[in-house]
């Protein structure tokens, strides 16, 4: 196998991981720097280490958000870290003034613009619950999300207000004041209004390790999306891994691609950057490759972490395009959120000139789990190893549901994670039955098929739900996706197992084409000849559709369930996180 191999020759700066077995073997989450400790008497409280701390210290006039307005012109507006202090801290005060406090919930729905980070912050200093919702949602969504998590306080824009929420106002029982930020509308407060006079000074809340910060719902991507809660301890996580897996260093420029309506775009799009001290890039716009080109190269990027269908759309997009920019300062790039085939690693250092660190989390874990890091060498299409603090493993569940630690090489099974890093979800919201069969002991169980080698690394098969069954063989669809995405006409591809009177199930690909491609009978029979070639008769597609584009979540996972039900004429199920193009953009929402 072709491995990408570390050495010093690739680095810009010393990483901050060097010795991956040394740092596992001594590490204790007991020893992680107390970040929190000035708040005292156990006290910790996410906004309190991401923000306040710095606010106050050395670095008060770095730049902590850099946001680009969704104009051709990329024209920036820069956040402080002193003044995301002072306009937090307002916005502590416009809660307290309404008499929202400690353990109540703020929900907040807007596109990437400032006020969007300045409540959250300001709501977590204050003890609220805060909830992220996707801009995007329409009020079906809206409404289920915000009666389960019973919102008291609901923060969007007078655009969302009147196109989406005006309508199911009333439905909203829960909800005691709606802020908008834009025009006044009718039974809304005015966001700007309030914060215009409010106060500068507003000591933090107590908050401690267990108490409850951020609700998160899951992507939707095998079912109704779920409640995740989650608590200040995960600052640890947040923090640990910004640096192990991240890398971030001071002076970094950090760009996560991720919107904060899914947690990606929280724990590494506001809270591990502003952790380290760094400046965090935030695109108000929407996905454009040479936006985001020009984005890499003219604000000098040095950290990218980006999800693999960007990085498919980057690819798709050509090789002529990013041949115009240079990225001389970037230096690491990590991906989550889909397995990435081993292909988008290699096209990465082709074309980006460096290797692409996949790693893999989860809404319940809170924070990176598994990764590349830049300690070893990469094996392209693995998710790499368990962090430091982290101890993942492979199990089986027999029928009883008793569960057993595989503890050989290369076998099949789900990965599973002893119980104790910090950033773990402390329930699914109205559904403890569900939360309590996460668990075996003190094993989470992530739901997710993977494979563990000889050296420790971990590879993903797919999850348990979409995994196929064909002719006795147990099929996991991303090692299909992985030789069909390979082939040089194909851009993505997405694998389902198909009822079938002989196999059982049969493997049926969904694929689409990079420009210039066409999808003939001709290229129908190449692609499976090299499908066949490269996994064998039993394992290759036996029916391959081209398709214009596959069905997404938001987050931009690809929805196999949602193709499932599609060739079967079943019904499509929770359908609130699907992709749509029909969707009005967010940049009407004004700033
Ligand atoms: P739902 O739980 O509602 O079906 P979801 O699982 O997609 O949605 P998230 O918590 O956003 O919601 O996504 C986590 C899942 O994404 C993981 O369980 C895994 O299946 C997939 N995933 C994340 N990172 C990777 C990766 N690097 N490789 C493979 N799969 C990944
Ligand atoms: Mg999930």
């Amino acid at each position: 196998m072709d491995v990408i191999h570390k050495g010093p020759g690739d680095l810009k700066v010393a990483p901050n991981l060097t010795d991956y077995a040394k740092t596992r073997a001594s590490f204790s989450w007991s020893a992680v720097p107390n970040l929190c400790g000035a708040m005292g008497e156990g006290g910790c409280n996410i906004a309190y280490a991401a923000v306040d701390r710095h606010a106050e210290g050395p670095e008060a006039d770095r730049t902590a958000l850099r946001f680009i307005a969704d104009t051709p012109e990329l024209t920036t507006h820069d956040i402080s870290y002193a003044e995301l202090g002072r306009l937090t801290r307002r916005f502590t005060n416009v809660l307290r003034g309404l008499g929202i406090g400690k353990g109540d919930r703020v929900f907040v729905m807007m596109g990437r613009v400032p006020e969007l980070y300045i409540s959250i912050l300001g709501a977590l200093r204050n003890g609220s619950v805060v909830s992220p919702l996707f801009s995007a949602f329409g009020p079906e969504p809206i409404a289920t999300r915000v009666n389960i998590g019973s919102a008291d306080v609901l923060v969007t824009t007078a655009a969302i207000y009147k196109r989406k929420i005006a309508k199911i106002r009333d439905e909203l029982t829960s909800v005691k004041h709606v802020l908008v930020v834009g025009d006044d509308v009718a039974g809304t407060e005015n966001f700007h209004r309030l914060m215009d006079t409010a106060d500068d000074d507003a000591p933090i809340e107590h908050t401690t390790a267990d108490d409850p910060s951020l609700l998160h719902f899951t992507s939707g991507t095998t079912g109704t999306p779920k409640g995740a809660q989650h608590v200040h301890g995960a600052v640890a996580m947040h923090y640990i891994t910004g640096r192990y897996a991240l890398d971030l260093h001071e002076g970094d420029i950090y760009w996560c691609t991720a919107d904060p309506g899914w947690v990606t775009g929280t724990s590494y799009g506001i809270i591990a950057p502003l952790l380290h001290g760094v400046t965090s890039i935030i695109d108000e716009a929407e996905f454009d490759a040479q936006r985001w080109y020009r984005i890499l190269q003219d604000e000098q990027v040095t950290v990218w972490y980006t999800a693999p269908t960007a990085i498919r759309m980057l690819i798709k997009a050509g090789p002529e395009l990013p041949a115009n920019y240079h990225f001389p300062r970037l230096r690491f790039i990590a991906s989550v959120g889909e397995p990435l085939n081993a292909e988008a690693v290699w096209w990465g250092k082709r074309v980006l000139g460096l290797p692409i660190h996949d790693n893999w989390w989860q809404t319940e874990t809170g924070g990176i789990i598994v990764a590349n890091t830049p300690a070893f060498d990469i094996k392209p299409g693995s998710m790499g190893r368990p962090l430091p603090g982290v101890d993942a493993c492979v199990v089986h569940r027999d029928e009883s549901g008793a569960v057993s630690v595989v503890t050989e090489p290369d076998i099949e099974g789900e990965l599973a994670l002893r119980v104790g890093w910090p950033s773990m979800f402390r329930g699914y919201l109205h559904q403890d039955e569900r939360y309590r069969k996460s668990f075996a002991g003190e094993l989470y169980l992530s739901g997710d098929l993977v494979k563990r080698d000889a050296d420790g690394y971990f590879w993903f098969v797919g999850r348990a739900d979409d995994v196929i069954k064909s002719s006795g063989h147990l099929i996991g669809p991303f090692e299909v996706e992985n030789v069909l995405t390979d082939h040089p006409a194909v851009a993505e591809a997405a694998v389902i197992g198909k009822p079938d009177p002989t196999y059982g199930e049969l493997v049926k690909a969904f694929v689409t084409l990079k420009t210039g491609y066409v999808g003939d009978e001709e290229l129908r029979r190449d692609l499976m000849g090299h499908a066949r070639k490269r996994l064998g008769a039993a394992v290759a597609p036996k029916e391959i559709d081209f398709v214009d584009a596959l069905p997404h979540t938001r987050s931009g996972k690809i929805m196999r369930r949602l193709l499932k039900a599609r060739e079967l004429g079943l019904p499509e199920g929770d359908t609130s996180t699907v992709e749509t193009t029909a969707t009005p953009r967010d940049s009407e929402v004004p700033a």
